[in-house]
């Protein structure tokens, strides 16, 4: 199943691509409903909401009503980080996360006193999943010398085995500062965004082998003929995309990076290599502007994503009204787990208050 692989500076577990596809297999994109149906569960939802003094916490990648909804009913839209950093400082009682299951967990794992529950417990990631915590905590045991430093779509387990978890709007430059201080990185879960910080940073990274399955099937050589159909257009890619397509993109960047780079691009045609939920947000920030998505393998090919999260996908308003209404689908984190889980989330949103992130590149 998994095997290691080494190269110059840098030794590997492999995705497990059967556990993904079996996830994948699961993961049911909710129907579409009417216009006067979407009306009654917004509003339904929204009085759940103040009634048990809850806020709903979105993420970009979901749909476009949820995202709506979360903003019109005193809630939050944002990206991991800032979902975070919302659950942590809002005063409600109950966060509703939509997003995936990482994303319940780490608003858990900061707000041990809220209940926190979730439109699905079924949403997870490929990231998540091919980072089982006892092979990662081995690798961890193999290589005593290295700052363990993972992405934040990992499990409380695999949190808890790190030193510092980072979102992709932050992990270049925790990896900068880990740099100046003279240490050695263990990176996991995704190869390609550990690439891209080793690449711009020069970092000793060591990294584990697993993939965002929808960035990964971003394709450079359609991006470069693409470009040929629109020359002056910017483009902005997401860097859990192949290093072949950051390295054409104007501006690698976390999806709120994306998005700011979007509103301050002089560029009227933008080109975006990451989740089609975003262009949601897009539209809003710069409706005068064209946002084309980047073109990935097709439905022909090997793409079973094709920019579009299955599992972000699952999060509907039945499904949200559901959990709001039973208070189910909670979300649990083992006390002592989230302690130890809750060091290295705590040491990211403390860098992250104390310091001007960057965005590389420019459009
Ligand atoms: S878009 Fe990729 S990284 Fe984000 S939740 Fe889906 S599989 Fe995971």
């Amino acid at each position: 199943m998994n095997q290691i692989k080494s190269n110059e500076n840098s030794t590997a577990l492999s995705a497990d691509s059967v556990l993904v596809r079996e996830y994948l297999d699961r993961a049911v994109r909710p129907n579409v409903l009417d216009e006067e149906t979407e009306k009654t569960y917004k509003a339904n939802i929204k009085q759940l909401l103040l009634e048990k003094n809850a806020r709903l916490v979105a993420h970009y990648y979901t749909d476009a009503v949820l995202q709506d909804l979360a903003e019109e009913s005193g809630g939050f839209v944002g990206d991991s980080l800032e979902m975070a950093r919302f659950g942590q400082d809002c005063d409600a009682e109950v966060l509703v996360v939509a997003g995936v299951k990482f994303m319940g967990e780490s608003a858990k794992i900061l707000s041990p006193e809220k209940t926190v529950l979730m439109p699905t417990l079924e949403a997870t990631c490929s990231l998540d999943i091919a980072c089982p915590a006892d092979k990662f905590a081995a690798f961890c045991d193999q290589h005593p010398d290295r700052t363990v430093v993972v992405y934040a779509n990992t499990s409380a387990a695999v949190k808890a085995r790190a030193d510092w978890v980072v979102t992709s709007s932050i992990a270049l430059d925790v990896v900068e500062h880990l740099m100046e201080q003279g240490k050695k990185v263990l990176w996991a879960p995704d190869k390609h965004l550990g690439s891209y910080i080793q690449k711009t940073t020069g970092a000793d990274m060591l990294l584990w082998d697993a993939a965002c399955i929808v960035h990964e099937e971003f394709k450079a050589r359609g991006l470069a003929d693409m470009r040929k159909l629109y020359p002056d257009a910017a483009i902005l890619a997401h860097p859990e995309s192949p290093s072949a397509v950051l390295e054409i993109a104007d501006v690698v960047g976390s999806t709120t990076q994306i998005i700011n780079a979007a509103k301050q691009s002089t560029k009227s045609e933008i080109i975006v290599a990451t989740d089609q939920g975003i262009f949601h947000r897009l539209q809003q920030v710069a409706p005068e502007k064209t946002f084309i998505i980047a073109p990935t393998a097709g439905n022909d090919a090997t793409c079973r994503s094709c920019a579009q999260c299955p599992w972000m996908g699952m999060n509907s308003l039945q499904s949200l009204y559901a959990s709001l209404q039973e208070t189910s689908n909670e979300i649990h984190v083992e006390p002592e787990l989230a302690a130890q889980a809750m060091i290295p989330l705590q040491r990211m949103l403390d860098f992250a208050a104390n310091n001007q992130l960057k965005v590389r590149g420019k459009a």
